[in-house]
């Protein structure tokens, strides 16, 4: 299991681009943090959110595509 990657957001892509965290929905402003599941990409607001979907919803939940 990887940590994932910082992924920034251009500065016109996130004026435009509306980009939520997979997690708890929050709109991600200006990078998020990627990771990759069974080939899935997912988007994370922060490290926090990456653990609790590891550790919490993706056990119960599985990993849905969007
Ligand atoms: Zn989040």
């Amino acid at each position: 299991m990887t940590d994932g990657e910082w992924v920034e957001l251009p500065r016109q892509l996130y004026v435009t681009t509306v980009c939520h965290c997979d997690l708890c929905g929050k709109m991600v402003a200006r990078r998020f943090l990627r990771q990759v599941h069974d080939g899935q990409p997912k988007r994370f607001c922060d490290a926090d959110c990456a653990r609790l979907w590891q550790e919490y919803w993706r056990p119960r939940y599985g990993n849905r595509p969007d």
